[in-house]
């Protein structure tokens, strides 16, 4: 019987490993179905995470951070997780290879996935000129150009973060209206260095060994434009990785939003007793490395009171 079993091995994860171990909890487990690391070993460069100065990749990064935990005694099992259920106060693990685990109390971090928009050139140069983050790349195109695609809240929000960095963004979405909340479509269209491409789809990103050059557009009536940037956004929705929560009737273990993101407080305690949510998968998540760490801090305090009241009274 595990006193805690973590899901997911990024930096929520691999924090909440760090705190219930060096916090005092003997048998602890991560379950992580790839290298430990997380999202971010993808990036090739990050400049935001606090106390980490110079060039450095999102795998040089995260790197130490398996060792750090592994030194307080994490044990780490590189396996996918297909289930977490809870009978009375038990829960259980269900592996991938079969097996079962059970735990006193579970801490989720599984992340979550950014949907591609689907348009020629973007797997081809995603990390190299497209990206989906603008929090993590918006400084490298300083007093650039940007296209960002999308036309929900979040690409409206992030077109407009960007404006304040870049030179201009070209703001490409398939209609003439926006879904997103009327003031920040009355920000968005106030702002002077937006310029919006309307009724218009991407049809190929381009560019050379170094990155991105320009994106081509094509517009209802089938017109191609060609906008030259060296950086593109695209912001065509996010997809959680929450499968593990889904239980066979159809029902997920604790509450959702319509999202699919679970519903926490700020303890990263879900709606059902021992079971916490962290990082990228939870609501109002920023979606970076440092509140992902934070969540794992956080979440990994709230385990350690909660097992000790459980074994201990
Ligand atoms: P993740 O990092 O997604 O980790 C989840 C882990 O869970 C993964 O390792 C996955 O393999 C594992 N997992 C999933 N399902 C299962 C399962 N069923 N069983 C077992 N294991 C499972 N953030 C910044 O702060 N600064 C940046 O500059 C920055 N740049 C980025 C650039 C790119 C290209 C990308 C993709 C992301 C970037 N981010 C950046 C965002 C950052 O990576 C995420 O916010 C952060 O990694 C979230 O951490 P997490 O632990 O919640 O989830």
């Amino acid at each position: 019987m595990l006193d805690c079993a973590i899901i997911g091995g990024g930096p929520a994860g691999l924090t909440a490993g760090l705190y219930t171990t060096r916090g005092g909890l003997e048998n602890v487990t991560m379950f992580e179905k790839g290298m430990p690391g997380g999202q971010i070993t993808l990036s090739s460069e990050i400049e935001n995470y606090p106390g980490v100065t110079g060039e450095i990749t999102g795998m040089d990064l995260m790197m130490p951070w398996p060792e750090q935990c592994q030194k307080f005694g994490l044990k780490h099992e590189m396996v996918e997780v297909i289930k977490v259920s809870k009978d009375g106060d038990i829960f259980t693990i269900h592996k991938g290879d079969g097996t079962t685990q059970e735990a006193h109390s579970v801490i989720v971090g599984t992340g979550s996935r950014p949907r591609r928009a689907g348009f020629a050139g973007e797997d081809e140069f995603f990390g190299r000129g497209v990206s989906t983050c603008a929090t993590c790349d918006g400084f490298f195109y300083k007093g650039k150009e940007v296209a960002v695609i999308g036309g929900g809240d979040t690409a409206l929000e992030e077109a407009l973060y960007l404006a304040k960095i870049c030179t201009k963004v070209y703001l490409i979405h398939r209609r003439d209206e926006f879904r997103s909340a009327p003031n920040t479509v009355d920000r968005l269209k106030r702002t002077e260095n937006i310029e919006l491409v309307l009724n218009s789809v991407p049809d190929e990103v381009y560019g050379d060994n170094m990155g991105v050059t320009g994106i081509r557009v094509k517009n209802k009536d089938g017109k191609l434009r060609d906008i030259e940037v060296p950086g593109v956004f695209t912001f065509v929705g996010n997809d959680v990785n929450n499968q593990t929560l889904m239980q066979e009737n159809g029902e997920f273990l604790c509450d959702m939003n319509a999202k699919g993101e679970v519903i926490v407080n700020i303890s990263m305690a879900t709606s059902l007793e021992g079971l916490y949510a962290t990082g990228d998968m939870r609501i109002a998540a920023p979606k970076q490395v440092v509140s992902a760490a934070g969540d794992g801090a956080v979440a990994a305090l709230q385990v350690i009171s909660f097992v000790d009241e459980k074994l201990n009274g």
